[in-house]
């Protein structure tokens, strides 16, 4: 991973938002939390470019209340 594919992330983790693709630039990045554990909000984190299909896994993190749960993971992403 890039060290902007890095900054992403904490930016997404920080805001609920996605960000510029660090791959393509594209702006048509999503993301979807899924929560594991709901007591302690515990889960994982994808986020991908529909440009360019490039996606970060992110496992074993806090998921706060502001961050996105639904949605569709698209299929064929490049992890
Ligand atoms: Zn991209």
């Amino acid at each position: 991973m890039t060290e902007r594919g890095l900054e992403n992330l904490k930016s997404i983790a920080n805001t609920g938002n996605a960000e510029k693709c660090p791959f393509c630039g594209s702006e048509e990045t999503d993301y979807k939390c899924s929560i594991v554990d709901q007591e302690n909000r515990l889960g994982y984190m994808d986020i991908w470019c529909n440009g360019c299909k490039r996606a970060f896994h992110v496992s074993r993190m806090e998921i706060s209340d502001g961050m996105k749960t639904d949605g569709q993971i698209p299929d064929r992403l490049v992890y």
